[in-house]
């Protein structure tokens, strides 16, 4: 066993595609040892809304209300598990979509799925800005992450440019166990440019249903095999220190 904290960032409910109830997750983390974990079900009004999806003003806020109600059960009942409540960004949605639903500082994460192209990065660059710009305190802004990134898509192109953007804006990557061909050795050259970088890294598992909620042992290794591990402490230093919304 490792020392580190078991993380799972990129769990779904059934407030979108999952199978289990915020109650059932928790409850599950909680016999699993997990110190933290984060809800984060999908937000999206591109081709893949057809899924199930927090869509309307009303679904939104009583997702919000759930895990808030959670973290102060944890909390009151001195449980080692943190939960944050977190929500996964398709970034294929229009801009409109995101301006209008989404109200930065109530969500500890946010993912950001489908970054696969210099448009996206420059439409990300242009939505983070904004959400800067719209709240008053800083400390409330949610730590940031990309869900499931193909490196594929950048592998060849200017990965200086890439990084930069990352570490301007905070963001990290996430291991994700779900999808495990987007961390293989063949996008060596992109692990090395993290490590060099000191970008964050994180572990998420995609869980859809309670089986895969504990998946975070490969992630760990593949960190540990690219030399991440520090990279790893700058995601949980954050993690531990964030006061939660
Ligand atoms: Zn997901």
């Amino acid at each position: 066993m490792y020392l580190y904290p078991k993380i799972n960032l990129h769990i779904h409910s059934n407030y979108s595609d999952g199978k289990q109830t915020i109650n059932q997750i928790v409850k599950r983390a909680l016999n699993l040892g997990l110190d933290y974990i984060a809800i984060t079900d999908h937000f999206t009004n591109s081709w893949k809304s057809w899924v199930s999806t927090l869509s309307n003003h009303e679904m939104i806020s009583n997702y919000l209300v759930e895990i808030s109600q959670t973290q102060r059960y944890l909390k009151k009942n001195d449980r080692q598990l943190k939960l944050l409540k977190g929500i996964e960004l398709d970034l294929g949605s229009s801009e409109q979509f995101i301006k209008k639903f989404i109200q930065i500082d109530k969500y500890d994460l946010v993912l950001f799925e489908y970054l696969q192209s210099y448009e996206s990065i420059a439409f990300l660059k242009n939505i983070i800005n904004f959400w800067k710009k719209s709240i008053e305190n800083l400390n409330n802004f949610p730590i940031l992450g990309l869900a499931h990134f193909d490196p594929s898509f950048f592998i060849s192109g200017n990965l200086d440019t890439f990084m930069n953007f990352l570490k301007d804006y905070y963001i990290y990557f996430e291991f994700n166990s779900s999808y495990p061909s987007f961390y293989s050795p063949q996008y060596i050259i992109f692990f090395e440019k993290l490590k060099e970088y000191n970008i964050p890294v994180g572990i998420g598992c995609d869980s859809h249903n309670l089986s895969n909620l504990n998946d975070i042992e490969e992630p760990f290794e593949m960190i540990v095999y690219y030399n991440l591990e520090n990279n790893l402490d700058i995601l949980i230093k954050t993690l531990k220190t964030k006061k939660l919304v």
